[in-house]
């Protein structure tokens, strides 16, 4: 279907759709529904069976959503669907030292959501939850065409437009081609795009747990020496652990038993919620840091993962790539109005100039959070512990710190305010 309102200029070459996103993970799907609410055609393509993304049982993660976040599902009118299956995160404790034998230092920080005029700083959402909801409002949307159980393989650009080959030898025609191919981005290496990252030789334990007292919506990160240990309030009795160790004692943890994990476990949790007891499968994540050296290419624009994938320490992942989908999409629509070619270098270049300096800084804040935390070095655990109880004691620093958390600072994208 090709969009009547675009210049004569790109009529020359007959397009399927206006925009063609790789990977229906989580931010592909977010941002088809964005555009297609804009009125623009889109056709989202994804490797995976839809009901392999469809499974309850996909995935162990959950995120914490920040209220940003929040806001901009609510936009793409996905919120109303899941929010029942949400959970509020009315405060979030931080502390240096093991869960549950109370912070080894006397050093910790405290957000308490009554201190936040906007109400909770984000929701906990299951990706089980998550994905599916996404899933099936496209299926309710005529603008987008899915495809499922077929990945590009080849994309070749021009001054007309874009064409991708899937690996069923299906061509489609687009204007403008987003990848949204997660980690190792496909559409970026052949766009040319080179990554930095490093590995942190760290593995995340995944899983969720269930206990015998209620959490009160709080969420614990508890910071030790091979890695952070989150521990964040699910629905009901439950809560969903994100435990980063050193690669070698992650593998041996992963190999054992339900009931072996449980026992390292308990040493680390504590005691604070009670009895503890595993719900499902227990996941494992390879952790490290991976940025675009650039998030756009002719024809070309990088979103979430594909773009920048980064450690979990903060829990900012999604709503980083949420950010993405909340400026490319305001980008776009802006240059739609003014009758642009979506896929202009300078439409490209405001996406990329909004996005890679709140992404840099994030990349490098998750980075050196996780040098100066996952150590036991005495020097540093000094500075941290000084830095945690300075930011406690001053309520606008907290306050600034839960809207930074809330993803309510910097540039927000109109789906986002
Ligand atoms: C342990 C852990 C905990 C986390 N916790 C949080 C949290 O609390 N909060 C938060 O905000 N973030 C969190 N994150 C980060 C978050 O999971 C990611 O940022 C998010 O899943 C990225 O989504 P995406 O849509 O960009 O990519 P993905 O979900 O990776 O989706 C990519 C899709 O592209 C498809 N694909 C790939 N290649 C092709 C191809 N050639 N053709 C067609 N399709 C293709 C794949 O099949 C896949 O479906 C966490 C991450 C980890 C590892």
């Amino acid at each position: 279907m090709d969009n009547p309102a675009f210049p004569a200029i790109l009529g020359r070459m007959k397009h399927d759709s206006d925009i063609v996103i790789v990977g229906g993970g989580l931010n592909g799907p977010a941002l088809a529904l964005a555009l297609a609410h804009s009125g623009l055609t889109v056709t989202i393509v994804d490797a995976l069976p839809e009901d392999v993304r469809n499974d309850t049982a996909f995935d162990g993660r959950a995120y914490a959503l920040a209220l940003a976040s929040v806001r901009l599902l609510r936009a793409i009118r996905v919120w109303d669907s899941i929010e029942d299956r949400t959970q509020p995160m009315l405060e979030i404790k931080v502390s240096d030292g093991r869960a549950g034998a109370g912070p080894l230092s006397p050093f910790y920080l405290h957000f308490d959501h009554a201190e936040l005029e906007e109400g909770p700083m984000g929701h906990m959402c299951e990706d089980r939850v998550l994905r599916p909801a996404l899933l099936a409002k496209m299926n309710e949307t005529s603008e987008i065409t899915q495809i499922s159980g077929d990945a590009v393989v080849s994309q070749t650009t021009g001054p007309d437009g874009a064409t991708l080959t899937l690996a069923s030898g299906k061509t489609l025609r687009t204007r403008l081609i987003v990848g949204a191919d997660g980690r190792s981005s496909g559409t970026a290496s052949r766009a040319g795009i080179q990554r930095t990252g490093w590995g942190y030789g760290q593995t995340a334990l995944v899983c969720a747990l269930s206990h015998e007292l209620p959490h009160h919506g709080i969420a614990h990160q508890f910071f030790m020496p091979p890695g952070p240990l989150a521990i964040l309030p699910l629905p009901g009795n439950m809560s969903s652990i994100v435990w980063s160790e050193s690669d070698k004692t992650a593998a041996e943890f992963a190999a054992l038993s339900d009931d072996d994990f449980l026992h390292v476990l308990r040493p680390r949790f504590g005691d604070f919620l009670g009895e503890i007891s595993l719900t499902g499968k227990r996941y494992t994540y390879p952790l490290g840091l991976t940025v675009a050296n650039s998030f756009v290419a002719p024809r070309v624009a990088l979103i979430g993962d594909a773009a920048h994938g980064m450690h979990p320490i903060a829990g900012q992942g999604l709503n980083a790539g949420l950010r993405d989908v909340g400026a490319l999409h305001q980008v776009l629509t802006d240059a739609r109005q003014r009758g642009e070619d979506l896929a202009a270098p300078d439409v490209l270049e405001r996406y990329q100039r909004w996005r890679r300096f709140d992404v840099a800084t994030l990349a490098m804040t998750t980075d050196l959070s996780n040098r100066l935390f996952s150590n036991d070095n005495p020097l540093l655990r000094a500075v941290r512990d000084i830095g945690m109880g300075a930011i406690n004691a001053a309520a606008p620093v907290r306050r600034a710190f839960m809207r930074e958390a809330a993803g309510l600072t910097g540039d927000l994208p109109d789906l986002m305010r």
